[in-house]
């Protein structure tokens, strides 16, 4: 099959495409007290569509729906549920142009960006624990007495999938994918602000042979769907993706039920450009890593430290490249920035900017809201700012760099691991034993040399500290969605 990458891109905006409705028990539903919410197009601010609003009922439904479920599926062989995950990879794939469609106008997505890392993820991640769906064995084991000792991995349960606003896909495949290969059911609570590709999924997934019950969708507010799902004592693990705020809430919710929970939480990635760094590359990547998924993304890189030999020219280069760098419509191939995804996160972004000159920052490019409709904001470059700065310090989700200096490497670590996150760092660099030397010392669950964003589903990415604790994608993931059983059968 073409990969989706090597197909000409969308640019039809779908929001009619998805039902709109619950996903219950495989079948399609108005939320029991019939309440639904507005779907906003983020590039002009009109409202396209609704889906249903889940209440405290529905979710009981759900878990219900997906507890009935769950010992067929965890019955179920992993290489039948290896085809089964194939196929979800395969209409993926076939069914592109109606994604880019969807998730472009729900998220404001540049569709030169959804198609090729939104939609090509999601079916690699379908197609990598298909793979992996098959590997879900245990061990024997030596003890010193007479006896036949082995392991089991068994699947957890019903596992609740809440979902943030900014890979909508992404991020929830990230969780179904690995929690269906190892035999768990799962009810998806997607963000309120991007509910329409989960719906789609919902389908696609029904399409390839899920059968009723496995996955279930409530499209619904995070203080209402959301938190009755995370306290329902019907769901067995938790996986959170979203803001550091709500997942101290969800995992001090899971740890009074003792329930194990996977926390992917906020970042404020550090990029370090050295003076032994390719400079023209490490602009490139700095460019990238700020203004990939229009800052929206918590693997972001918002923070560049330069080596202050470097400083001016890397802030000249910044301020004659960042200007041109194609904003406007997503559905505009050329397109590389598109909206922010609603109101309240532009409107966070241009209170930081506020912040900066108020702290003594200096704006060397963009730093305005964009004369359109929709929620439009110019790529901004800050030098200068304090290292005490809130923007320095805090995770602003937008496209806003930070540029600060640094006179050794111990400084650059310093500064690097200075703020309460540890998603993602980065630095440039051609010295390769100062490459590896610095990435040990880096306080992140991934860090990249000499690029930005390289993600694959077959390499663990996660938190430390403020960032959160757990891992999405690898190995790693698959083993989150099981518990191992030890059985120890006497040979006496
Ligand atoms: P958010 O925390 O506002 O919402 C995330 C999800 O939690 C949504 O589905 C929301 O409805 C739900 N929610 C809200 N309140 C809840 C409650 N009381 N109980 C249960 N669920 C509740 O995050 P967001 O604004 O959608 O996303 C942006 C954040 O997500 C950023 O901080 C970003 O860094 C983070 N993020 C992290 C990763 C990662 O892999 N670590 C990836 C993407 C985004």
């Amino acid at each position: 099959m073409t990969a989706v990458a090597d197909r000409p891109v969308a640019t039809v905006r779908r929001p009619d495409v998805a039902p709109g409705k619950l996903f219950i028990g495989g079948q399609w539903r108005e939320a029991a007290e019939g309440a639904r919410f507005d779907v906003v197009d983020p590039s002009t601010g009109a409202t396209v569509t609704s889906v249903a609003r889940a209440g405290k009922a529905d979710v009981d439904d759900a878990v219900m729906a997906a507890r009935n479920a769950f010992e067929g599926w965890a019955a179920t062989p992993g290489r039948e549920r290896a085809r089964i995950l194939h196929r979800v990879a395969d209409i993926v794939r076939a069914r592109a142009d109606e994604i880019v469609g969807v998730e472009s106008v729900d998220v404001g997505k540049p569709v030169a960006l959804c198609r090729p890392v939104d939609v090509e993820t999601t079916a690699e991640q379908y197609e990598y624990y298909s793979a992996l769906a098959q590997t879900v064995d245990g061990a024997t084991r030596q003890i010193p007495i007479p006896s036949h000792a082995y392991t089991r991995r068994e699947p957890i349960g019903v596992v609740a999938a809440i979902t943030p606003f900014n890979f909508p896909l992404i991020l929830s495949s990230s969780k179904i994918a690995p929690a269906l290969a190892a035999g768990n059911t799962v009810v998806h609570k997607p963000a309120e602000d991007t509910p329409l590709s989960a719906l789609l999924m919902a389908e696609i997934l029904t399409e390839a042979g899920v059968p009723a019950g496995v996955v279930n969708v409530v499209t619904g507010f995070g203080a209402e769907a959301g938190d009755h799902l995370l306290r329902h004592p019907g769901v067995d693990k938790v996986a959170f993706t979203g803001s550091t705020a709500i997942g101290r809430h969800a995992a001090s919710v899971a740890g009074e039920q003792l329930k194990p929970v996977t926390m992917e939480l906020g970042g404020n990635a550090a990029h370090i450009v050295f003076e032994d760094a390719d400079l023209d590359k490490a602009i490139g990547a700095a460019i990238k890593g700020f203004v990939f998924n229009t800052g929206q993304f918590c693997m972001g890189g918002p923070r560049l430290l330069v080596a202050s030999p470097l400083y001016d020219t890397v802030l000249g280069a910044l301020a004659e490249a960042v200007p041109h760098v194609p904003l406007g419509d997503p559905f505009d191939p050329a397109t590389v920035i598109g909206p922010m995804a609603g109101e309240r996160h532009l409107s966070k972004v241009e209170g930081y900017v506020a912040q900066a000159l108020a702290d003594g920052g200096r704006i060397v490019a963009g730093g305005q809201r964009v004369d359109r409709d929709g929620f439009f904001f110019q790529p901004t470059v800050i030098a200068d700012l304090p290292d005490t700065s809130s923007v320095v310090q805090e995770e602003i989700f937008g496209p806003v760099l930070t540029v600060q200096r640094f006179d050794s490497e111990d400084e650059a670590i310093t500064l690097a691991n200075g703020t309460s996150y540890g998603l993602a760092a980065g630095l440039q660099t051609e010295n390769l034993a100062r490459a590896h030397r610095v990435a040990a010392r880096l306080q992140a669950g991934i860090v990249w040399i000499n690029d930005w964003a390289m993600l694959d589903p077959a390499i663990p990415f996660g938190g430390v500290k403020d960032s959160g604790f757990g891992r999405e994608y690898g190995p790693e993931a698959l083993a989150s969605y099981t518990r191992t059983k030890s059985v120890v059968v006497s040979l006496a």
